[in-house]
Parts: C-alpha cells; structure tokens; sequence
C-alpha cells in the first residue's frame, strides 16, 4: 500500500490560500482535509467541527500541554494549530491529507514530517496581494501595513519548500496543486508495491 501524501499548502495572509484549498476539496473527494484547532472567534457561517474546531484558550493551551498537536502557532494574537489526531495512521492507510496552515506551522512541520509535500502559494505581483487584503474589508489601513509588511518578509521563505504555485486565478493555481499531486503519486519511491506485484508472477 503507497502512503498517502501529508500535503502542507501555505503562503503570505491574502494569497487566497483558503479559496484554493477549498476548490481543491471540492474538486478532489479523494484528499481528506486536517481540520485546525483555533482560539479565534467563528466567522458568520463557520460551524465547529467542520471549519475549525473552536476552542478556548484555556482548552488549547492544555492541549498543547499534553503534546496534542502537530504543529501550532500564534497568527496575529490567536492560537492555531493541526490537531495531532490520527494523521499518521491515516497515512499508513493510503488516505491523502491536506493542511492549510501559516508560513510559521509549515516551516514546524517541514521539521517533523520531512516527506511532507509543501506548496508554497504566491500572489501574482504586490499590487494584486494589497488589493485582495483590501478586499478583505475587515482590515484597518494599520492592519493592511502590518500585514503588507509581514507578506513582503515572508515571501522569501518559499524557496525553502518543494512547490510554488502562482494564485492568478484560482482555476489555475487548482489545476496545477492537482498536477503536483498527479505527479506524487507515479514517483518510484513510495510505489515499490507495483513492480514487487508483477516480479512476483
Ligand atoms: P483565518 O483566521 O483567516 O481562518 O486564518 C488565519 C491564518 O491561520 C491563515 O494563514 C491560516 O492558514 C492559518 N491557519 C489555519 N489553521 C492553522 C493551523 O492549524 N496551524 C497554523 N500554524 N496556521 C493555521
């Protein structure tokens, strides 16, 4: 049995990390989806359970005390983090799943789960990154500089990861985190099984 692909997507707050993930999910029943834990207030619609699970800051620490997390970070004042569950077993099982974290959690991950696949998403220029931030509407012009500021920082820390993925359209940046995955499963590594089955005739 291949081991399933543990797949860490995560770029710069504003690269559109949560559209692609979620059109991604739409269009791949196959990949299971690793479900954070957060501090932070649930957004109109947002249901425990299915977007996050929404904890207290009290439950998460403890958590975090008892070694409950894969990773975890603090993202502008609130606590995230992917719950440890049963990610490893799953895998053993062949079930491939997708984290959509922060820069900080993927670079803890790239530590723990080296054969984890990490795909950085970049915005197609500057200017385009501002304009989605912007239209946000939640952010204040102090929270939009902030933030500008960070993602120019972060940039850079894409070359440390396997993939880049340019988000000009979202179509596009899905299409080809579906050729990443393509191409992941016809690697020789991890496939050994399928030459082993034919010698064996
Ligand atoms: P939001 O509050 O907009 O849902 O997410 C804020 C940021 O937290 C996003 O960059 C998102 O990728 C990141 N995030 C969500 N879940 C996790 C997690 O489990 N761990 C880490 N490190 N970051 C997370």
């Amino acid at each position: 049995m291949k081991k399933g692909l543990l797949i860490v997507v995560s770029g710069p707050s504003g690269t559109g990390k949560g559209t692609v993930c979620h059109e991604l999910l739409e269009k791949t029943p196959e990949l299971a989806y690793s479900i954070s834990a957060t501090t932070r207030a649930p957004r109109e619609g947002e249901q425990d359970g299915v977007n996050y699970y929404f904890l207290s800051k009290e439950r998460f620490e403890q958590l975090i005390s008892e070694g409950g997390f894969l990773e975890y970070a603090n993202v502008y004042g609130n606590y995230y983090g992917t719950p440890l569950g049963k990610i490893e077993e799953r895998r053993a099982a062949g079930q491939d799943i997708l984290l959509e974290i922060d820069i900080q959690g993927a670079l803890n991950v790239m530590k723990k789960c080296p054969d984890g696949l990490f795909i950085f998403l970049l915005p197609p220029s500057i200017e385009e990154l501002e304009r989605r931030l912007r239209g946000r509407g939640s952010e204040t012009e102090e929270s939009l500089a902030r933030r500008m500021g960070n993602a120019k920082k972060e940039i850079g820390i894409g070359r440390k990861y396997k993939y880049v993925v340019v988000n000009d359209t979202v179509e596009n940046a899905v299409r080809d985190i579906k050729s990443i995955l393509a191409a992941e499963h016809c690697r020789v590594e991890g496939n050994e099984h399928l030459f082993e089955e034919l010698e064996k005739e």
